[in-house]
């Protein structure tokens, strides 16, 4: 048997988009080299190792379309990697992703307006659900998204784009209403002298 012979057990075979057509070489380590018709009419070489291991699978033009097919979904929301994006992308990652450092200020925080924890309503798990709102609302760069209640979810009732100054007092504003354990327990304190002050008058 000739070295043609020998060298033959790929012809004709397919590996993704391409056809082996002949034997051409060997490389320095000694693997062989086909050449390869692809299914754009392209000719290419390649070598067992990698038609085997299905590393290579047309001449180039499959990386090619799957770029342009990527590019083309990122396009479709236009958006990605823009400012909006990432609010979006932060906001859905403090209710919904487990190891977010925020998270149990938020997705792990239960209330009385969110009992299973601060969540993203349905319209707005889609960016462009969010983004359809946001530019309704009068997002512009600058201002941040604020819960106006902020034991409340994301949703369009709750949510209103603000200055982080606007958004700072509004915080304050909640934390006085609902006090921390701390301030709580020292105003019922008070509430209860008050009223046995009222009792001991009264006696
Ligand atoms: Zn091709």
């Amino acid at each position: 048997m000739g070295a043609n012979n020998s060298c033959a057990y790929l012809v004709g075979q397919r590996f993704g988009r391409l056809v082996v057509l002949e034997h051409v070489d060997r490389n320095s380590g000694g693997n062989h080299i086909w050449s390869c018709r692809c299914d754009c009419g392209n000719e290419t070489r390649v070598s067992t190792g990698c038609l085997q291991r299905g590393k290579v699978q047309s001449c180039g033009c499959l990386r090619i379309e799957r770029s342009a097919a990527a590019n083309k979904a990122k396009a479709k929301h236009g958006m990605h990697k823009t400012r909006l994006y990432s609010i979006w992308h932060g906001m859905k990652q403090r209710c919904h992703y487990k190891k977010h450092d925020r998270y149990d200020d938020y997705g792990g925080r239960k209330t009385g307006r969110c009992p299973a924890g601060i969540y993203v309503c349905e319209a707005w798990q889609q960016f462009l659900g969010f983004k359809e709102w946001a530019l309704a609302n009068g997002y512009a760069d600058g201002l941040t998204i604020d819960r106006i209640d902020v034991d409340g979810e994301y949703s369009p009732n709750n949510c209103r784009w603000a200055t982080r100054s606007e958004q700072e007092k509004n915080k304050w504003r909640n934390r006085i209403r609902d006090r921390d354990p701390q301030e709580q327990a020292e105003r019922d304190r008070a509430r209860w002298e008050r009223e046995i002050e009222e009792q001991d008058k009264a006696a």
